[in-house]
């Protein structure tokens, strides 16, 4: 290729992906691999967007970490030779080192009830529980369930999206179908840039504003060397919606379009990872007959250990309970966390602090890229992802986990980034 009709394609190429998210980058690939131009803006300096590692022994995951076994991610995985560590959907609660069984079930089937009540017309969830009849417990379960699991405030989210992503997912109640990486799922961004063509994605690139026009998107951007603009006929938009809202310009969408993704919103999450030291890990272990998620009543509701057998905690605060917590410096937060875990295996704060090799925090309601964790939809938006996947004029086509059938999931994001793709291939050759 001739160097000018490089520096073309890079300002309008045939397809623009916006994000190198797990969405952005698997759309690039199957485009760049059916022999498109493809150019990929992504605002941070790396790929993966929310899946994040933070590298050491055992690695830190700062973003999602779950994957379907029997999903595309986990295949790619396998394929490029990492090792995946099956998830036991194991729960209990600790209180000064005595352990108690955990049984979702009442509060699974309160959720259900509530769900039922949505044939009337959708409602918040708070609302549908407060009606069922669930007692206090199961209610309150159900409630820290769905605040945790989903990072969805209860008070806001509709109780038919939460349904239907509870009927198509396996949630706390399912069985052995996830795994976890042992060396850290950022293998995953790796792997899927790598058949990508050097040059391809522009990193550090910030998308400021998409409008709109005949046939064609302009993209205003922000780059390292300064502003600039892209135009070209087809964008793939892969952000999160909180972010979707603030880049596209009102006449960008239809009404439709828009009013659905008027009703889609980010859920926080506060993810604090520590590394402990090997020994105190399998004395604990040894100690108690630990299961694979913890329930607490303190600051952060819920903690998992792994993969596998890997020295390491996490702990999760979602929801309205990742509100509470948030403006805490790093050290706060660790502290908070060391505070709770010392309280739940019965030992006190200055030796379990003294066990903690290594500490990572994230604040993801307040990640400048993100907005929120992962999507929910408000009362009256459980179609909202579908009436988004549908392509605009054939110039715009919105991908992304918010954009599928499997929201706040890396399967998502790769489902709808497939989509995408597909939808983009048809137009340039109709059948
Ligand atoms: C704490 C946490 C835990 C999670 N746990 C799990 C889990 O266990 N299992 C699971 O399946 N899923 C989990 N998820 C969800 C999963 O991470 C996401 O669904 C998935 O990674 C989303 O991919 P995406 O490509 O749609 O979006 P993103 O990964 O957000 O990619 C979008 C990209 O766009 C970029 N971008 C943003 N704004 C601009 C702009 N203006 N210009 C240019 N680029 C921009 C971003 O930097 C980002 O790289 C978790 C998420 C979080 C935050």
């Amino acid at each position: 290729m001739h160097p000018d009709d490089d520096e073309a394609m890079m300002n309008s190429p045939d397809v623009v992906v916006v994000g190198a998210g797990v969405s952005g980058l698997v759309a690039a690939r199957e485009l760049h691999e059916a022999g498109a131009g493809v150019r990929v803006l992504e605002a941070r300096n790396r790929p993966g967007g929310r899946v994040r590692t933070r590298a050491g022994d055992p690695p830190l995951e700062l973003g999602a970490e779950f994957l379907q076994a029997d999903g595309p991610a986990a295949a790619e995985i396998r394929a490029a030779g990492a090792t995946l560590c099956p998830v036991p959907v194991t729960h209990g609660r600790m209180h000064h080192g005595e352990l108690e069984a955990v049984d979702f079930g009442p509060a699974l089937r309160v959720l259900r009830e509530a769900g039922d009540l949505t044939a009337e017309g959708d409602l918040p969830l708070a609302a549908a529980l407060h009606a069922t009849s669930g007692d206090s417990d199961a209610r309150a379960m159900a409630a820290r369930y769905v605040e945790q699991y989903h990072a969805a405030p209860v008070g806001s989210v509709s109780t038919l999206w939460v349904t239907r992503i509870e009927e198509g997912s396996e949630g706390a109640g399912g069985g052995d179908a996830q795994v976890q990486v042992a060396s850290g799922l950022d293998v995953l961004p790796t792997t899927l840039s790598r058949p990508l063509p050097e040059g391809m994605i522009s990193y550090g690139t910030v998308v400021r504003q998409v409008v709109r026009g005949e046939g064609v998107v302009r993209l205003s951007l922000e780059g390292p060397d300064g502003p600039g603009t892209v135009t070209s006929p087809r964008v793939i938009l892969t952000l999160p919606p909180a972010i979707l809202a603030r880049v596209l310009l009102q006449s960008a969408l239809p009404r439709g379009h828009r009013r659905a993704l008027a009703l889609l919103r980010m859920g926080g999450v506060m993810k604090v990872g520590l590394r402990l030291r090997r020994d105190f890990w399998l004395d604990l272990r040894k100690d108690h007959d630990l299961p694979k998620f913890l329930h607490s009543m303190g600051a952060f509701p819920t903690w998992w250990t792994g993969p596998g057998d890997a020295p390491r905690l996490v702990a999760w605060a979602g929801g309205s309970a990742s509100a509470r917590l948030r403006g805490l410096l790093r050290k706060e937060l660790v502290e908070l966390a060391v505070a709770e875990l010392a309280t739940m295996i019965g030992r006190s704060a200055r030796e379990v602090a003294s066990q903690i090799e290594g500490a990572a925090c994230r604040d993801w309601g307040r990640d400048a890229m993100t907005r929120g964790a992962y999507t929910h939809a408000l009362v009256g938006g459980a179609e909202a992802p579908t009436v988004l996947a549908e392509p605009v004029d054939g110039t715009l086509f919105l991908a992304g986990e918010a954009v599928s059938e499997s929201v706040g999931t890396v399967e998502g994001a790769w489902q709808a980034g497939v989509r995408a793709a597909n939808q983009v291939l048809a137009m340039r050759h109709p059948a």
